[in-house]
């Protein structure tokens, strides 16, 4: 058991004393106290004040000093980007979104994000050597180096040295991740640690994530979870920006129903929009997202099938569009999946909502600052 298992212990209030330690781990007091030596020495962990004293010699009472560090979060949507700066018991000291078009240029972006979080850290009156960590999630593949690769959503950003820049401006480690992988790891805490669960984004693009044991599962080129070229049946009518027919994201990726629905003579600009139609009872639009859902389904049947998780969390803007999105995907799943792999199969909604992917990446930035 190292360091940070005994500080987990402290910060999620289970242990407040060394007995207690004691007791929970099954560790000397010699051990402990080296334990708590190091985690002093960080200033992650005070000890003050005398705790009742179940016999024997006063224990001090051990607290989380979550002043201590802070964590950089960095989210990066098909959209706009959110910046956000947290303690090191996760709670937001400070956020800010911005619509933009990420598109273009990675420079760009992540000079408007830099900028930001320096500002956010002065408000707050401290200093970028007070971070401890910074995350950054992007809309699409990301290699071990943190190069997104190929990214459909952000071509621009294809091979760009995201890490390598944001180090020139912060000394921390950077941690650079796909938004469904982190968004799966922020739902995932929200859960029992034994849950195997599968995140879906519906979004602008359409993308998931698997966490089991609390890891994230990236496959061997980190491309885990990349479902959005994959052929749906009945949709060759729909050309996919890969130039193949029927793939998921072309039939249900938001920006794609958006354009559809703009030719049909329904003004919509993206994803939201999308939802917002179906919201409000344009009968195109609950046709196009509840097709999305169906086409989803399909798909997540075989990984139903496969992994027999035991949460499937959906999230997303397209599941703002009432139910239209998630009965039919329930539908088309129970259909076309196996009846064990679904029998005991709990579905539901993204836990933090719209927050999701920031909480992901401020979770992935935290855990890793804690651990190092
Ligand atoms: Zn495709």
């Amino acid at each position: 058991m190292i360091a940070t298992d005994i500080l987990n212990l402290i910060r999620d209030g289970k242990a407040s004393t060394r007995s207690e330690l004691m007791e929970q781990t099954g560790l000397s007091r010699t051990t402990i106290g080296a334990r708590l030596g190091e985690l002093k020495a960080r200033g992650l962990i005070t000890e003050s004040g005398n705790a009742v004293s179940t016999g024997g010699r006063p224990s001090g009472l051990l607290t989380f000093h979550a002043a201590a560090g802070l964590v950089l979060a960095i989210d990066v949507g098909a959209t706009g980007a959110t910046v956000a700066i947290s303690d090191l018991a996760g709670e937001s000291l400070a956020e800010r979104h911005e619509r933009r078009n990420i598109d273009a240029d990675p420079e760009d972006t992540l000079a408007w994000a830099t900028d930001e979080l320096r500002a956010m850290l002065a408000a707050l009156g401290r200093s970028p050597g007070d971070a401890w960590a910074l995350g950054i999630a992007l809309p699409g593949s990301v290699d071990e180096s943190g190069r997104p690769i190929s990214p459909g959503l952000m071509p621009g950003w294809d091979g760009f040295p995201v890490a390598q820049r944001l180090r020139e401006h912060f000394d921390v480690d950077i941690l650079v991740d796909n938004d469904v992988n982190v968004m799966a790891l922020g739902e995932a805490r929200q859960h029992d640690p034994g849950e195997q669960i599968v995140v879906l984004k519906a979004g602008t693009g359409v993308g998931l994530a698997y966490v089991a044991g609390g890891q994230i599962l990236r496959g061997a080129q980190g491309a885990a979870g990349e479902i959005g070229h994959t052929h749906v049946p009945g949709h060759d009518d729909i050309v996919c920006s890969c130039g193949k027919r029927g793939c998921l994201q072309a039939v249900a990726g938001g920006q794609r129903m958006a354009d559809r629905l703009t030719a049909a003579g329904i003004p919509c600009a993206n994803t939201a929009e999308v939802a917002a139609l179906a919201r409000g009872g344009t009968p195109e639009a609950i046709a196009m997202v509840r097709s999305a859902g169906h086409a989803i389904g399909f798909v997540l049947a075989t990984v139903v099938n496969i992994l027999n998780p035991s949460r499937l969390v959906v999230a997303g803007d397209l599941t703002d569009a009432r139910d239209f999105m998630l009965s039919a995907l329930r539908e088309t799943l129970y259909r076309e999946a196996n009846t064990l792999a679904t029998s005991e199969l709990e579905i539901s909604r993204a836990r933090a909502g719209a927050r999701a992917g920031l909480i992901g990446v401020s979770t992935m930035a935290l855990e890793h600052a804690l651990a190092a």
